[in-house]
Parts: C-alpha cells; sequence; structure tokens
C-alpha cells in the first residue's frame, strides 16, 4: 500500500504548540488579569457572522472587507464569513442584549482567532489571534487614557517596550470639513496616486494618509493635517487626553497619518509600535467610536476599545513565566504504587503533581525526576510503608528526610 500523504495545515494559518503555546496561555492569562483589574469581563462571540455586520461597520473602503475576508454562502443560502476583527461582532452583541437600551456602561474583554486572506509573511497570518477590549457607555476623555494606560500595563507586564503615536481624526462636525480638504489636496494629483487611492478618496479620503504606496507618500507629505482642522470640542478633548497622560509620563509621538484601517472611528485614535519586529510593527491599536452602535442599529452609545495582534506580541514577551512547582511521586514497589495514586491525587487539588506509573529503583527515579525539574522528590518502597512514612528530598532547599505520610 502507498503510504498516505501527510496532509498540512493551511497556508497563513498555523498551530500554537510547544514553547509556543506556553507563552500563549501565559499571554491570556495575564493580559486577562490585568483587563479584570480595569474593570473588564470575558465575553466571547461567535466566529461566524453576516457578511453584512462587517460591511456596515468595518466599511466598504477597508482592505479588510474589500479583499480579505473570507466569505461564503452556507448551505441555507446565508451570506457570512469569519470575522477579520471582533469590534463589530461585540457590537453587534451589544446591541441584541439590548445593553444601549439599559445604558450604563461596560466594559468588555475578548481573546480569539480573527481571519484575514492576506500575503502570509513574518507577522501576518491568515488565522491570528486578538485579544481586545471594548468600553461603552463613557465618553470621558478620561476613559481614553484609561484605555491607554490598560495597554501600557499589559506590555510593561511582558517587558515590551513601545512607541505610542497618537492621533485625534475630528467628528461629525470637523471630519467631513476635512475630508473636503484632503481632496481639495489630492484632486490635481489624482493620476498619481496608487489604483487605491484614485478609489479611496471619493469613499473617504483619509484613507489616502495611510497608503504605503511611495508616491502617495510624497503627496501625503503636503497634506492639510487634521489636528489643525479639528473643531473647539475636539480640540480641547484632544489636549485633555494629552495632558492626562503628560500628567502620568506616559510618551507619546503625535502621527496625523494615523487614521487606522477601520471606518468607524472617531476622535482618539491610537497605535502602539515596536521597534523590535520588523515591518509589521503595530502590535496594538485602537480608538473611540461613538458612531459604531448608531450604524449598527442601537441607540448612540459612545464606545472605544482597542485590539492587540497576540502573535506578533509573543515574538517580544521578555519575562517568562515562573515555573510552577513540580512534585515528583516514584514508587518502589507495587504496594507503595497503589498508596501514591491516593497521595496523587490528594496533592493535585492544590499542586502540580507527577506520578510515576512504573516502579524503579531509588537512582533510576532520581535521574527521571531531575530530568523533569521537579523541586520535590517523593519516593516509597516497602521500608517506607513498614513505617507508614515517604521519602522526601527538597531540591531547591537541598534537603532530605522521612517523614510520616500523614505530615505528608
Ligand atoms: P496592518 O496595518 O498591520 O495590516 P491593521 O490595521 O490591519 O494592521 P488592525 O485591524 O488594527 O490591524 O488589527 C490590530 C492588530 O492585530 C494589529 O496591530 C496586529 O498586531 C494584529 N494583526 C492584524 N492583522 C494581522 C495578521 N494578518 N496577522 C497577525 N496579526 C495581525
Ligand atoms: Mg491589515
Amino acid at each position: 500500500m502507498n503510504k498516505e500523504k501527510i496532509i498540512q495545515s493551511l497556508r497563513g494559518m498555523k498551530d500554537i504548540v510547544k514553547e509556543e503555546s506556553v507563552d500563549f496561555t501565559y499571554f491570556s492569562k495575564h493580559a486577562a488579569r490585568i483587563a479584570a483589574n480595569y474593570g473588564f469581563s470575558y465575553i466571547e462571540t461567535p466566529i461566524l457572522e453576516e457578511t453584512a455586520l462587517f460591511k456596515r461597520s468595518v466599511g466598504e473602503s477597508s482592505d479588510i472587507v474589500n479583499k480579505e475576508m473570507y466569505q461564503f454562502i452556507d448551505k441555507g443560502e446565508n451570506d457570512v464569513c469569519l470575522r477579520p476583527e471582533g469590534t463589530a461582532g461585540v457590537v453587534r452583541s451589544f446591541v441584541q442584549n439590548k445593553c444601549d437600551r439599559a445604558g450604563g456602561t461596560y466594559r468588555w474583554f475578548y481573546n480569539g482567532p480573527m481571519f484575514r486572506y492576506e500575503r502570509p509573511q513574518k507577522g501576518r497570518l491568515r488565522q491570528f489571534h486578538q485579544f481586545g477590549c471594548e468600553v461603552f457607555g463613557i465618553s470621558s476623555v478620561y476613559e481614553d487614557a484609561n484605555i491607554i494606560m490598560l495597554v501600557k500595563d499589559i506590555l510593561d507586564f511582558f517587558g515590551i517596550g513601545f512607541t505610542l503615536h497618537l492621533n485625534s481624526l475630528g467628528d461629525e462636525n470637523c471630519m467631513p470639513q476635512y475630508k473636503e480638504q484632503l481632496i481639495n489636496h489630492f484632486t490635481p494629483f489624482k493620476e498619481e496616486l496608487c489604483e487605491d487611492c484614485k478609489k479611496r478618496m471619493f469613499i473617504n479620503p483619509m484613507r489616502v494618509l495611510d497608503c504605503k504606496n511611495e508616491k502617495c507618500q510624497e503627496l501625503i507629505v503636503n497634506a492639510p493635517k487634521i489636528t489643525y482642522n479639528l473643531c473647539e470640542k475636539c480640540d480641547s478633548d484632544f489636549n485633555k487626553v494629552k495632558e492626562i497622560l503628560d500628567f502620568n509620563k506616559i510618551n507619546y509621538l503625535i502621527d496625523t497619518n494615523l487614521v487606522r484601517g477601520l471606518d468607524y472611528y472617531s476622535q482618539t485614535a491610537f497605535e502602539f509600535k515596536s521597534d523590535e519586529i520588523g515591518a509589521q510593527s503595530t502590535i496594538a491599536a485602537g480608538g473611540r467610536y461613538d458612531k459604531l452602535v448608531e450604524y449598527l442599529g442601537g441607540r448612540a452609545t459612545p464606545g472605544i476599545g482597542f485590539a492587540m495582534g497576540i502573535e506578533r506580541l509573543l515574538e517580544l514577551i521578555k519575562k517568562d513565566e515562573e515555573k510552577e512547582d513540580l512534585l515528583y511521586l516514584g514508587a518502589m514497589s507495587e504496594e507503595a504504587q497503589n498508596i501514591l495514586t491516593q497521595i496523587a491525587s490528594k496533592k493535585r487539588k492544590t499542586q502540580k503533581t507527577h506520578l510515576e506509573y512504573e516502579n524503579k529503583n531509588f537512582n533510576k527515579h532520581f535521574k527521571l525526576a531531575q530530568k523533569q525539574g521537579a523541586s520535590i522528590i517523593a519516593l516509597m518502597g516497602e521500608d517506607e510503608i513498614k513505617n507508614n512514612s515517604i521519602y522526601v528530598k527538597d531540591m531547591k532547599q537541598g534537603t532530605e528526610k522521612n517523614i510520616s505520610l500523614e505530615e505528608f
């Protein structure tokens, strides 16, 4: 018989195994803990949603919706897609669960896989994971600063260095005028813009500012800057955000070309970048989206949030998790094996425990325990059974003794 061909995972999709899975759970655990300290609780929404949800919220001018969605018609002829990002589903859930009608404030975090049909490369996968937070019902700029501080706390905890880029996109008062100015600026050079930007110019001219094309970059240099065109409220809000960050000694760079890839942002927008991971340097991104809940049919509710790409973060984690102490239990006789089964089950209620199934002599157990990095080695043979005791060596302190089973 021919040997069957080994089936590989799809391009741009990978397993999280071995060392990466240790880092992945370590990250998830502490990111969730820090978010909980800020008052966030977990939300999980479906991975598959109606395509219309992303068309409406992320926007038709975005690369995500235009080029990157895993979209298909299901067996019931519904137009569905794998979520490319987390915010749209969370907002849909917020409205569907009538939180917009109930009022009050909501702080939710999520952690899960996202799907984008992109060209895979370092830091760019087709299935990747995002940890993200969303806040509803608070328009205070203190929340903008709070969210930025939360991201900073998470990055600090893992020893990840960053540069914070900050901008204000304006609101429904000043954004339309600014877009008008941009169109006026780019129109004479229309033919020089890249094919994408020729379209973007009319769907959302601010998107041109985000273009990576060299020629477009040149034309952006002299474009009007949003920060000089903010209305009074947006200007004073932006100043207040900066003031709070200054007061908390958080450095930032004003980046007037930071418009974010998604259409629903207004006012505060930010990105955390690392200079250690090459071209795909953005590790967290977010901002305010006060119009999104309304866009999706809910009652007007302010919102703000961010998402971080977990795979990109894992490359940067400096501080490893401290290994939990391991207790090694080994038997030197059949009878001892039975007793150790009982002991293991008790110990496992509070401690990481390895129970060796094979009877071995003292030296062989020791070798195996050390190989596993055990911090406590406990062995039992005929003599120990007679005395109702167990041999215990504490590898950290270097002490060894026989103690009664009861004490153990
Ligand atoms: P980029 O400019 O890198 O394409 P984006 O604007 O598409 O980023 P967002 O939609 O803001 O990214 O997603 C937030 C974060 O999720 C990114 O900063 C990044 O860390 C991560 N991310 C986005 N796309 C991918 C991907 N294809 N693979 C891995 N991580 C990703
Ligand atoms: Mg992208």
